[in-house]
């Protein structure tokens, strides 16, 4: 007999006939000898419905009556589907996440899990009751019983963080696509099923706008080792299994808040090579990365930042040993990129050999930008000037001079409490079969950011990000221009980066605050954006993946705003006119529709 969580969302409960079916499946479940939580979302679009109706009351609404407002939603589907199965014949009971003791953080609309109360749900599976909780929602303490939400999205996180607790034998997500797709079917209809994916996949894929799985729930599964499996209630396909490595083992008191970086990783083997004053058309990140593939040279990091008087400039990052044949690439194709025809003004090309690549990685930065704010405001307290940056969900890298590499490392690891850094650790044990790119996503949520002529010392990333974490604001994808110009004699770059679209407007106004007191000059911002990503734990080693992503988006005439890399994704910014196309493009480019692995 097996203890087994169960979660259906939204639309498979949307509607009297699919609580009614859900029922049947549940019923037919537990005839089979297995003991089941069921956990759900609100019916069909009722949470936005409830969104809407606070809109129409106030444009700012307190938290934590929101969370109040929006806890209901799920109280109506646990009290119907339990009355659904009552009729069956099967004993069922409903509970809140305040009756079940889902303890989590007091901050309302976000909150996060610390610790599941599981002795009411045992003693109801006991007395061989289905119990039904409702997703999405705890309370802050058991004393005042604050209701709190854990963020839209966030009943697949309730699932999870239960099956972790109970120690069940494997989380179900039931939803209404057949599992865990090449992308969003409903932007590309031919997007194919994977049968597996790993968690770290999984979670870059659900952060960069596949919304099929919260990335939190991921992150549990992942540090649990908790079976997950995605599939649909519409059918008994096996669906989506999510794959992750032995975890090492972990309390259960407070389940969300782990420690946040689990390592610090350095690497001197890396050289920089940058393209300054390329032109800012389709097509030119393409014919580069094209160029370095042929020569099997594997590119790291990629970034690419914000264009200034139509010119971009580009940055990467080799090994050592392949310096020479991608500065050799970089020199030839120079002379092809004016960024004015009718100038002779080229391409110049940027060598630098003395860099180190450091990185803090760790699922537990999810949704915490206080993190990387952290690690730029460590490097700055030793001096440690950070020429780029590249950020992932799980990951924050910086180029940074080579011989201060050590000095870095030290202080990082004392900060985040790590014993020492160790080599990059890249993932081998991914079968050879299976393609590079295992999936896309579109994130049209995101808008982006500029800040023009940020002084060039240490510590000025440290103040903008560590700001931006104290109102709560994510970022996403950061890049700093290579070149740096000198205003009243001071050296300065420009920083561009990405927040959620909600976000865009209160980042902009603490900056502009900032930008007054360290004299940096205007800050912009761009809603009509979106970012299209490419993820695959294979991609490391494989050359040749940028630039296919590049030559797509260059082939359906789409340029390229920014990009950002991290070992397993690739995501570049693009118009948000061209947004879905991309993601089409892309989505052909590699294959994705004819794979079955
Ligand atoms: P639920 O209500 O069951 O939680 P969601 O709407 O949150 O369902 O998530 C399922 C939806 O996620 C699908 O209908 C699909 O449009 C979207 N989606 C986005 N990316 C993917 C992907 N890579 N694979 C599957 N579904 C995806
Ligand atoms: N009902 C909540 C939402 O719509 C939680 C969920 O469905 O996961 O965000
Ligand atoms: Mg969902």
């Amino acid at each position: 007999m097996a203890l087994v969580v169960q979660k259906y969302g939204g639309t498979s409960v949307g509607s009297v006939e699919r609580i009614q079916a859900v029922a049947q499946r549940i019923y037919k479940n537990v005839r089979q000898g297995n003991s089941l939580v069921v956990v759900v979302s609100a019916m069909g679009k009722s949470t936005d419905t409830l969104v809407n109706l606070a809109q129409q009351i106030s444009s700012n609404p307190s938290r934590r009556e929101m969370d109040m407002l929006l806890s209901t939603g799920e109280q109506v589907s646990i009290a119907l589907l339990s009355m659904a199965l009552q009729e069956l014949g099967q004993p069922a009971i409903s509970l809140t996440g305040a009756q079940v003791g889902i303890v989590t953080e007091a901050a309302h609309s976000r909150a996060r899990i610390l610790e599941i109360d599981t002795k009411r749900l045992e003693k109801n599976l006991n007395e061989g009751k289905v119990v039904v909780v409702a997703g999405f929602q705890g309370v802050a303490s058991s004393q005042d019983l604050e209701i709190t939400t854990l963020g839209r999205g966030g009943s697949d996180t309730s699932a999870v963080a239960l099956a972790a607790s109970l120690k069940a034998n494997r989380c179900e997500i039931y939803t209404d696509v057949p599992g865990i797709l090449t992308t969003d079917p409903r932007l590309v209809p031919e997007a194919q099923l994977m049968p597996e994916i790993t968690a770290d996949e999984m979670l870059e894929l659900a952060s960069l706008g596949a919304k099929v799985l919260h990335p939190r729930a991921v992150e549990i599964a992942r540090n649990f080792g908790m079976p997950l499996v995605v599939l649909s209630s519409w059918s008994d396909e096996p669906g989506t299994k999510v794959t992750s490595p032995n975890p090492q083992p972990r309390s259960l008191k407070n389940l969300e808040i782990t420690k946040v970086v689990d390592g610090v990783e350095i690497d001197t083997n890396q050289s920089k090579v940058a393209l300054l004053r390329i032109p800012d058309c389709p097509g030119v990140a393409a014919n580069l990365f094209n160029a370095i593939a042929e020569q099997q040279v594997d590119v790291d990091l990629i970034i690419q930042s914000i264009h200034e008087a139509n010119t971009n400039d580009i940055a990467f990052t080799v090994t050592k040993d392949a310096l020479q044949q991608a500065e050799a690439v970089a020199h030839a194709i120079a002379p092809a990129f004016r960024s004015n025809p009718k100038s002779t003004e080229e391409a110049e090309v940027m060598i630098d050999n003395q860099i180190a690549k450091i990185a803090i990685s760790g699922a537990g930065m999810i949704g915490r930008p206080g993190i990387a704010a952290q690690m730029f405001r460590t490097l700055a307290k030793a001096g440690v000037n950070i020429q780029m940056i590249s950020t992932s969900e799980v990951k924050v890298s910086c180029v940074i001079d080579q011989g201060q590499c050590d000095l870095a490392s030290e202080v990082l690891c004392e900060a985040f409490e790590i014993a020492s850094s160790t080599l990059p650790i890249i993932n081998h044990d991914i079968a050879s079969d299976v393609p590079a790119v295992r999936g896309v996503a579109l994130d049209r949520d995101q808008a982006r950011l500029a800040i023009v002529n940020v002084p060039d010392n240490p510590g000025m990333a440290a103040q903008i990000f560590g700001l931006l974490a104290d109102k709560n604001i994510s970022v996403d994808t950061i890049i700093q221009s290579q070149r740096s110009r000198i205003i009243n004699d001071v050296a300065t770059r420009d920083i561009a980066f990405t927040v959620a679209q909600d976000d865009a407007q209160i980042a902009a106004v603490v900056l502009r605050e900032l930008a007054k007191n360290i004299g940096c000059g205007e800050i912009t911002v761009d809603t009509a954006i979106a970012k299209v990503s490419i993820v695959g734990a294979r991609m490391v080693g494989n050359p040749g993946v940028a630039a296919q992503f590049f030559s797509a988006l260059a082939a359906a005439k789409i340029n390229i705003q920014m990009i950002t890399t991290s070992e397993i994704k690739i995501s570049c910014v693009v118009a948000e006119e061209h947004g879905v196309q991309a993601l089409q493009s892309v989505h052909n480019a590699f294959e994705l529709s004819n794979v079955s692995s």
